[in-house]
């Protein structure tokens, strides 16, 4: 008898446990959504219409391994929302992924692509894998195979996946060639993030670390009178962080810490990050850039005297429990989910903290020069690397001119509360897709 009361309560606190613990980045994005919904005066329903993806695909994807055995990958994409356009969102390799992560990351999409005024809908897949363990024919079968195993539910004008973290132009080339294979001629246009050899721009490849360095600036001129020499430190050194850190330095800014999965590097007098990035075993390893302090500890970042925090690794990296050692006055968010809400009131709740662009207005970079792609694509056309970058350039900052707009008018609209930049964002995008919800007669 005993013995069954034991065993229920651990399978109760086992679940309980790690429900809480799955659900969480999805949880708050949903906590979120409600306060910008109520913030903005639309009808309570709105959540569950938004919340809710509107399909769920999942999927599995068998590889011949290179050692003769057959390997079986969980792959999913999550169809979040068709409102304002196909649905658009990138897809993760990674192992700790999960299904509530990807719906949180499609949600998020949904909010980032309506936010930026591109004809989309959002959506987001993932496959179980730690890429690193693959070998490159591996990784190339693995995703042929994801490709096959959702052709029927993708296309350029039905749902347009690109990359994230941990995928690269070379997977889109492969996806690309697959899905045209299938189709039997030349579709371009149902993937973006390509090579520029293979109908990509240029551009794309640093396009959202060069929109978080275009919203540092916009946002450091708006509030500490300007980015020239202002310290930045960096979270994460991949495909984000990594343009980030370098075009904030070519704005004159100084990166004084970056890190990635293996350690850090600070260096107050300044990183050379041209030179870091431009050395394939410093983006793999940071702790090989030839100078500056290196540690094991890949959050030194977050806690250094720096003015501009840039988090651009994964979600839920700032908690209450770090957030105490954060000094910086501004936080740029590269990565999507990086600070916890409750970490983020703490920061608004002290003095001389100026604001953390939300990840849907700040790494917007990425989708926006997608969505350039997609349309030279669709046209066969080509603009160039530099006049794909001006465009990029123009809507990032009428996208912030908007959100500044919208945060000054909710905040002083609802004084008694504390309105972030986030609720903000959130309320704007959120109303875009109301009003369209309305015109097609679905609310
Ligand atoms: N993965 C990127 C993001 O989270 C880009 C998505 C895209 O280009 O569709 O915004």
């Amino acid at each position: 008898m005993n013995t069954e009361i034991y065993k229920y309560l651990f399978l109760i606190i086992y679940y309980w446990k790690s429900d809480v613990a799955m659900a969480s980045y999805l949880q708050w994005m949903s906590q979120v959504l409600k306060e910008a919904i109520s913030l903005g005066g639309l009808p309570e329903e709105l959540h569950d219409l938004i919340f809710k993806p509107e399909r769920v695909i999942s999927v599995k994807i068998p590889v011949k391994m290179d050692n003769g055995k057959v390997a079986v990958f969980e792959g999913y994409r999550v169809q979040h929302n068709s409102v304002l356009g196909p649905y658009k969102g990138g897809i993760r390799y990674h192992p700790d992924v999960t299904l509530d992560t990807d719906m949180a990351l499609a949600l998020g999409m949904t909010l980032k692509n309506s936010l930026a005024n591109i004809p989309y809908g959002g959506g987001k897949g993932a496959v179980k894998v730690d890429p690193t363990k693959l070998s490159s024919r591996e990784l190339e079968e693995l995703s042929r195979g994801y490709v096959r195993a959702l052709y029927k539910f993708i296309g350029p004008e039905v749902d347009i996946p690109a990359p994230d973290v941990n995928t690269n132009p070379q997977i889109m080339a492969w996806m690309v060639d697959e899905y045209s294979k299938l189709s039997g001629r030349n579709v371009p246009a149902v993937f973006t993030g390509k090579p520029p050899e293979l109908w990509g721009n240029p551009a794309r490849i640093y396009s959202t670390g060069f929109g978080v360095a275009i919203l540092a600036k916009a946002a450091a001129d708006a509030f500490m009178g300007g980015i020239e020499g202002k310290k930045v430190a960096v979270h994460g050194f991949g495909n984000v962080g990594s343009y980030a850190a370098y075009w904030l330095s070519k704005l004159g800014a100084k990166v004084i810490a970056i890190s990635n999965i293996y350690g850090s590097v600070y260096d107050p007098n300044g990183i050379d990050v041209e030179l870091a990035i431009s050395k394939p075993e410093v983006i793999k390893d940071v702790r090989t850039y030839p100078k500056g302090q290196k540690s094991n500890d890949t959050d030194v970042p977050l806690f250094v005297d720096a003015d501009i925090l840039v988090p651009a690794s994964l979600e839920n990296v700032i908690t209450p429990e770090k957030v105490e050692r954060v000094k910086a006055k501004l936080i740029v968010e590269g990565a999507n989910g990086p600070t916890v809400p409750e970490a983020e009131k703490l920061l608004y709740s002290r003095k001389g903290f100026h604001a953390v662009i939300p990840d849907i207005l700040a790494n917007s970079g990425g989708v926006v020069m997608s969505y350039l792609e997609w349309v030279q694509n669709l046209y066969w056309f080509n603009w160039s690397e530099e006049e794909a970058r001006e465009k990029l350039r123009i809507i990032m900052m009428d996208n912030f001119k908007r959100v500044m707009e919208a945060w000054k008018r909710l905040s002083d609209k609802n004084a008694d509360k504390l309105v972030t930049m986030r609720d903000a964002s959130f309320a704007l995008s959120v109303e875009r897709i109301y009003k369209a919800m309305k015109l097609r007669g679905q609310i």
